[in-house]
C-alpha cells in the first residue's frame, strides 16, 4: 500500500530537489481551519460514533456516486468483507476477482468464508480481461469483484453481461477509483454494490482509516448497516452476528468537507496524468498508461513499464525523487494465499506487469516543475525516441 508522507517544504536545496510520490501536507494546510472548525464541535458534544455528521456524510456520497444508499465503515476491507456478508452465501462460495489487485480484495473474500478465484488482466489496462473470465466461472461462482486499478473503471459492461446471465453478483472494488467514470457513470454506480477506501492516500481520503459501500438496493443496505453495527437496528438487540465496523464522526465530518473538492483534485490529476502522456510518449522504452474506450479514469495512480525497472527506480532515486510499485507480488503468490494452490506461471500477463510496472509521483498539487524534474529524470535514464 501507499506509504503516506507527510513532506514539510523548506527552502534548502536538498528539500527542493525533493519530488515526494505523494504528499498531503499541501491539501491539509489549505483545509486545516475549516476541518477543525469541523471537528470542535464534534469534540465538544462527545458524539463520537454516528450521529447527524455521519448520516450527512453518506448522503452525500451516495448522491456524489450515483446511488441511492451509502454505509460509511471504518476501512475499505470492511467493506469488501461485508458486501460478501451481505449476500449471505454458503462457505465456499467462489468469488472472482483480479490477480492483480492490492491484498485486501481477496482478503474481504476469504473473511467472508468464500474462496478467491483469481482472474488475469488485460496487458493495456490492467484491470481483470472479461475474455477470460468465463473459464474460471463454476457451478460454486456466486460473485465477480472487478477491481477499478488505479483509477481506471474495469469492463463493467461485459463483465455485467456475463454476470447477469448466470445469476452471479457483481461488486465494485472501487477503492482506488472515487468520482471515475465509464460512458457517463461513476463508480459506485455500476453494479448491486461498490466498496470505497477512505483511506489518506485514496483520491478521497480521511485522516485515518475510513470505507463505504455504496448501493441502491434498499434490502442490502438495510442488512448492510446490522453487519456493521453488531447486528442491531435497536441498542442491546442484536438479531444477527455482526461486526464493529463504524466509522466515526471525526472522519465523516472530514470527508464532507474533502467531497467538496474531489471532481477539482481528480481533474488536476487527469491534467498531470495527461502531460505525463505528452512528454513520456516521446521517450523510448516507456509504455503509458492505456485508456479503455469510454473510460474516464481519476488517476490514483499513474503507472507505466519499463524493461529494466531496478534501474529506473534507482535512476529516480538518485534524484529524490519518489516512486513504487502497485504491486510487486501478485495476490496468488502471496504467501498468505499459498492455500488456493495458485503457482508461478498461472497468471502470467499478471506476472510480467508485476515484474515492469512503476507509478509515478501523482498528487493534485504537484507542480508542473516536480513533474518536469520527474520526466527529466527519465529522458536522461532512457533514450530519446527516433522519428
Ligand atoms: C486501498 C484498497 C483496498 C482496501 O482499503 P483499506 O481502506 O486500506 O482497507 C481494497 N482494494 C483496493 C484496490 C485498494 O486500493
Amino acid at each position: 500500500m501507499t506509504q503516506v508522507a507527510s513532506h514539510r517544504h523548506t527552502d534548502s536545496d536538498s528539500e527542493q530537489e525533493h519530488v515526494p510520490f505523494f504528499d498531503l501536507s499541501m491539501q491539509m494546510n489549505s483545509l486545516s481551519d475549516e476541518i477543525l472548525e469541523a471537528i470542535r464541535p464534534i469534540l465538544a458534544s462527545g458524539a463520537f460514533i454516528g450521529g447527524g455528521v455521519v448520516s450527512e456524510f453518506e448522503e452525500r456520497f451516495a448522491r456524489y456516486c450515483g446511488a441511492k444508499y451509502c454505509i460509511s465503515l471504518h476501512s475499505g476491507t470492511a467493506a469488501l468483507h461485508l458486501a460478501l456478508l451481505a449476500l449471505d452465501l454458503e462457505p465456499g462460495a467462489e468469488v472472482i476477482t483480479a490477480a492483480n489487485s492490492f491484498v485486501a480484495t481477496a482478503e474481504g473474500i476469504a473473511f467472508a468464508n468464500c474462496k478467491p478465484v483469481l482472474v488475469d488482466i488485460d496487458p493495456s489496462t490492467y484491470n481483470l480481461d472479461p475474455e477470460l473470465l468465463e473459464k474460471c466461472i463454476s457451478a460454486k461462482t456466486r460473485a465477480i469483484i472487478p477491481v477499478h486499478l488505479y483509477g481506471q473503471p474495469a469492463a463493467m459492461k461485459e463483465i455485467g453481461e456475463i454476470a447477469a446471465s448466470r445469476n452471479i453478483h457483481v461488486i465494485e472494488d472501487s477503492c482506488q477509483a472515487h468520482g471515475a467514470e465509464l460512458n457517463g457513470r461513476r463508480a459506485g454506480s455500476f453494479a448491486q454494490m461498490a466498496c470505497f477506501s477512505f483511506y489518506p492516500s485514496k483520491n478521497l481520503g480521511a485522516a485515518g482509516d475510513g470505507g463505504a459501500i455504496v448501493t441502491s438496493d434498499p434490502s442490502l443496505a438495510d442488512r448492510i448497516r446490522l453487519l456493521r453495527n453488531h447486528g442491531s437496528k435497536v441498542k442491546y438487540h442484536h438479531e444477527i452476528l455482526g461486526h464493529n465496523f463504524r466509522l466515526d464522526a471525526i472522519q465523516a465530518a472530514i470527508l464532507t468537507i474533502k467531497l467538496r473538492h474531489l471532481d477539482k483534485w481528480n481533474e488536476q490529476r487527469r491534467n498531470l496524468a495527461k502531460y505525463y502522456d505528452e512528454q513520456l510518449s516521446k521517450i523510448s522504452g516507456i509504455v503509458i498508461p492505456a485508456t479503455a474506450p469510454g473510460a474516464h479514469p481519476v488517476y490514483h495512480l499513474y503507472v507505466i513499464q519499463v524493461d529494466d525497472r531496478a534501474a529506473i527506480e534507482k535512476a529516480l532515486t538518485a534524484r529524490g525523487i519518489g516512486s513504487g510499485v502497485h504491486y510487486p507480488v501478485p495476490i496468488h503468490l502471496q504467501p498468505a494465499f499459498s492455500n488456493l494452490g495458485y503457482a508461478k506461471g498461472d497468471f502470467p500477463i499478471t506476472e510480467k506487469a508485476a515484474g515492469s510496472i512503476i507509478s509515478l509521483p501523482m498528487y493534485p498539487e504537484m507542480s508542473r516543475s516536480q513533474q518536469d524534474r520527474v520526466i527529466s529524470a527519465l529522458r536522461e535514464a532512457l533514450p530519446e525516441k527516433q522519428s
